[in-house]
């Protein structure tokens, strides 16, 4: 292609709204737009990307024996309630009206569809397994869209969902899909893990890996173990700190009886408008690990306060699993104030009305705290759990932190942060039973399908790459994803054996099934290199002042090495490796 006419429209500076080192680059590199908020165009180099990794995805699930289809991004209402996700959804379930006033939704994802498709067209245990995949465009009215292509509104997604007769099928379809996984994300040259998950609002039973790419921008945590392979998200994560003190619990409740009667009776002090835990161990001189953290949610309609250690975090889906609820929010600032009549940072446990008080464990067994005191302005020290409030339910409702050590291994954990780009699932019957997916089996009796899914966010992949592959020049592709394989600059175009030795390389080069960019523009050498260093294509061919001789200066993105002065045949040589990758 040339890039004389090309819609290639780079950008000296970083435009001030993007935060995320991906955003900015795509955007300067000429490869999207931003429409709306979340909204993006992709111009010629981002759709070439976008189709590479597409290629990549649609060949390892082909491999895996996957069918492709194509569903509608429009999809009526009436599906969504049968599954009964129509309200579970929320407000990301971007909803709309046709001209009769029929409710229908733009596809966040497509259980309902597939689901409702194979309940119908599918009647026989002999048609399975059964794996089908789309590359398709998903809506999400996202809370916060940001970083880009990384958290967007509209992005395009694969989505593969597996229908099996049991649990063994089920588990056959997981490892394919997982396998396949490994290998697109190692096709595109990504540092990346798979790590246990929680199955979230899709539902289910049973396993769920999400694929992370390692990067700082990510906005999940992946823990690690540093001993053993165990690697899981925050969400999940586990930690064997809390067993230890269990067994403690268990053998020594006597001894805990003793060390509490030593203890001060709770005494109420004055904190003038000190709200956070930081500002409390500021103020007190104690260390957050002193204090206990008392957090207001909302489950499924119920008040419930959560109990932590000052230094430590709640973990949402362990306090949703314990309490059984399908939501859970934080409570406003006004529930605060109707409950103990007090702004969030003076709740605490000491005579709090709640029906439900949970207590994470290392808070359950501190001896003693220092907490809100259910007044503006004060709160209590030499408070004891137990002694001075009764817990409802004691467990392990925090995220891992530094220190915890692993369940499996008892080593320390680590801590990273990371870009989900992939997650794969199994449903089971949760969608097969609500919407009626049965086969009739080997005996004739009629069975409800077990259920995976499996989804990819090709266009959040994309901004992945860039995250892990860039200088402070721009971005570097791997060979695998990059928009060309080949840029070809011409340095003058008034000198007439570069222009020669330039169209005659392009040729041949084509001809050779190498994807090329010839920079043809009438722009000084110093635009074009720097241009060239932004767009990141791995392989720079450059025309210029050896031309004459028949030879070109070859250099690749990555890396310092120098460029090497080559001949033509040589250079043809190198880039058939290049085609044959
Ligand atoms: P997240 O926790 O980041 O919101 P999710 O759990 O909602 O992701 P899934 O429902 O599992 O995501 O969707 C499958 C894949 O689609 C994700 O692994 C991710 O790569 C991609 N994806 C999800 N939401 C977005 C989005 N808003 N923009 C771009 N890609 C997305
Ligand atoms: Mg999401």
């Amino acid at each position: 292609m040339r890039q004389q006419h090309l819609l290639l429209p780079t950008l000296r500076e970083a435009p001030t709204e993007a935060e995320a080192m991906s955003h900015q680059l795509l955007l300067r590199a000429g490869y999207i737009r931003q429409v709306a908020a979340g909204v993006y165009t992709y111009l010629p180099l981002g759709q070439r990307v976008l189709q590479r990794l597409a290629a990549i995805v649609r060949s390892e699930l082909d491999r895996a024996g996957a069918q492709e289809l194509l569903m509608p991004a429009l999809q009526p209402a009436e599906l969504w309630q049968q599954s009964g996700r129509y309200e579970l959804y929320g407000p990301e379930l971007v909803r709309l009206q046709d001209r009769h006033g029929r409710e229908f939704a733009l596809g966040p994802t497509h259980e309902e569809v597939i689901t409702s498709l194979v309940g119908s067209e599918v009647s026989s245990y002999r048609q399975l397994p059964l794996t089908l995949y789309q590359i398709q465009t998903k809506f999400r009215d996202e809370r916060r869209p940001r970083f880009g292509l990384l958290r967007g509104r509209e992005f395009l997604m694969k989505d593969a969902y597996s229908f099996d007769l049991d649990l063994e099928g089920l588990d056959r379809s997981y490892r394919s899909m997982f396998d396949a996984y490994v290998r697109i994300l190692d096709r595109c040259g990504l540092n990346y893990r798979a790590v246990e998950a929680d199955p979230g609002t899709i539902g289910g039973e049973g396993g769920t890996h999400e694929f992370m790419v390692l990067a700082d921008i990510g906005e999940d945590t992946i823990v690690s173990c540093t001993n053993c392979g165990y690697s899981a998200n925050m969400e999940k994560a586990e930690f064997a700190a809390a067993r230890k003190v269990d067994a403690r619990d268990s053998d020594s409740s006597g001894g805990c009886e003793d060390s509490v009667s030593s203890i001060a009776a709770m005494e109420k002090f004055h904190t003038p408008g000190i709200k956070t835990i930081e500002e409390l161990a500021v103020f007190t001189g104690a260390a957050a690990s002193d204090c206990i953290k008392t957090l207001l949610y909302v489950a499924d309609g119920r008040l419930v306060a959560v109990l932590v250690r000052g230094d430590h975090e709640v973990n949402e889906i362990k306090v949703r699993e314990a309490l059984g609820a399908q939501k859970l929010e934080l409570a406003d600032e006004a529930a605060a104030r109707n409950l103990a009549g007090v702004s969030f940072g003076f709740i605490g446990p000491v005579g709090l009305n709640v029906p439900l008080l949970l207590v994470d464990r290392d808070a359950a067994n501190m001896p003693e705290a220092i907490v809100g005191a259910n007044e503006d302005d004060y709160h209590m020290r030499h408070v004891v759990p137990g002694r001075d409030f009764a817990p409802t339910l004691v467990g392990e409702y925090r995220n891992a932190a530094a220190g915890d050590t692993c369940p499996h291994c008892s080593a320390l954990l680590q801590f990273h942060r990371g870009i989900e780009v992939g997650h794969v699932f199994k449903l089971g019957t949760r969608y097969s039973e609500k919407l009626g997916a049965t086969v009739l089996d080997r005996a004739g009796q009629t069975r409800t399908l077990v259920m995976g899914c499996y989804g990819i966010g090709v266009s959040r992949l994309l901004s992945a790459i860039v995250e892990q592959h860039h200088d402070p020049n721009g971005i570097a592709w791997p060979a695998a994803v990059a928009p060309f394989q080949v840029h070809l600059i011409q340095v003058s175009l008034k000198d007439e054996q570069q222009t020669a030795l330039a169209e005659s390389l392009y040729r041949q080069l084509r001809e050779a099934g190498i994807d090329v960019l010839l920079d043809d523009r009438d722009e000084r050498p110093g635009v074009k290199f720097k241009d060239a260093d932004l767009i990141g294509i791995p392989i720079r061919v450059t025309v210029g002042k050896h031309a004459a001789e028949g030879l070109v200066e070859v250099k690749t993105r990555f890396g310092s090495a120098d460029a090497v002065v080559m001949t033509v045949d040589e250079l043809l040589l190198k880039t058939k490796g290049v085609r044959e990758q």
